[in-house]
């Protein structure tokens, strides 16, 4: 039977995780991630901007808050048949999830109506649906569960005590009250943060704290790395260690043992080798084919190449489904 999931772990036993050494924090990730999966299989999701720039807050990492000049070719809503379009190029990439985001700071509710006219058109090629749309409403969140959205990113960013050096348009509570709102109307939430801002070890250590300890492990767990985008005030920012990276992926593995634990923004940057050593550290669910959406799919070639090199396939969307939801529950259920 799985370890029941926790939800009360201290800061001190995570930075203690984050401590240990490398070989003896890869092996209790490894143990982990076994419990609840299969470790050749990576779950592909395919990101869209539905919207892209033009973004009220200040996100000091986020080329699309229009405050910041960094050259983005800004867009209105994509329409119906674009979106599906787009959606139907990457199931036949082979991604089984679909993630649209739009830079809002939090959507109208005419824009929810028309995002959920996405969802739906999504939904009918049989794809799973996640979208990020920024803050959202309890009743928001009710109509896109009612539209069969499956998932809704909404990234916690980093450590609550760093938070204030990164975002000044919105509060931490904020995040987490549309967090409530979304699994409060039934759908699964997507929820992660960047790290290479700037924060330190124990901050790092804060938000996957502050992560595994929400009411329920969000079933996807983004981990970024910081890509630096010249005009945003984080350009510039040291660069994290590689190293200290795959440590926090390892340890997002020991504390949500059954959640997606996501290489997100930064992997384009990543060698190879890095890539292997966050997918032996738990990482299993990737971005993928990022330019398949415009000629050649390079990038989902390069990714079918790697995963040919390390003997990883791509986890099927029932099965993934199966295993998620099954573990969670049975997890959850032990540890209440
Ligand atoms: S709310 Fe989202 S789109 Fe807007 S600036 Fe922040 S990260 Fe960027």
């Amino acid at each position: 039977m799985a370890t029941p999931l926790r939800h009360d772990w201290s800061r001190t036993e995570v930075q203690a995780l984050f401590d240990l050494p490398l070989p003896e924090l890869l092996f209790r990730a490894q143990c982990a991630h076994r419990e609840h999966f299969d470790p050749a299989e990576v779950q592909v999701s395919t990101l869209l901007s539905i919207k892209t720039g033009g973004c009220p807050e200040d996100c000091a990492y986020c080329p699309q808050a229009a405050r910041y000049d960094t050259g983005l070719k800004a867009h209105k809503l994509l329409s119906v048949e674009e979106v599906t379009a787009r959606a139907s190029a990457a199931k036949a990439a082979g991604a089984t999830r679909f993630c649209m985001g739009a830079a809002w700071r939090a959507p109208k509710d005419r824009d929810v109506e028309k995002v959920a006219e996405l969802v739906r058109a999504v939904n009918a090629l049989g794809l799973e649906t996640c979208a990020t749309l920024g803050m959202l409403s309890p009743e928001q969140a009710v109509t896109l569960k009612g539209a069969g959205l499956a998932y809704y990113n909404h990234n916690l960013d980093t450590a609550p005590e760093f938070y204030g050096e990164v975002i000044h348009t919105r509060e931490y509570q904020d995040r987490l009250d549309t967090l409530d709102n979304v699994r409060a109307a039934g759908m699964k939430t997507c929820c992660g943060g960047i790290v290479g801002m700037g924060e330190d070890r124990g901050q790092r250590a804060g938000l996957l704290q502050t992560l595994a300890n929400l009411p329920e492990h969000p079933q996807s767990v983004p981990i970024n790395r910081l890509v630096q985008v010249q005009g945003t005030p984080l350009h510039g920012t040291a660069e994290l260690d590689p190293i200290e990276f795959v440590r926090t992926i390892a340890v997002a593995r020991i504390l949500m043992p059954a959640s997606m634990v996501r290489l997100s923004a930064g992997r384009e940057s990543m060698s190879d080798e890095l890539q292997a050593l966050c997918f032996a550290a738990g990482a299993n669910s990737i971005f993928y084919g990022e330019k398949l959406l415009t000629t050649g799919n390079p990038d989902t070639e390069k990714d079918l190449a790697l995963f040919a090199r390390l003997g990883l396939r791509p986890m099927p969307l029932v099965e993934e489904s199966k295993t998620v939801h099954a573990s969670i529950e049975a997890g959850d259920s032990v540890a209440a």
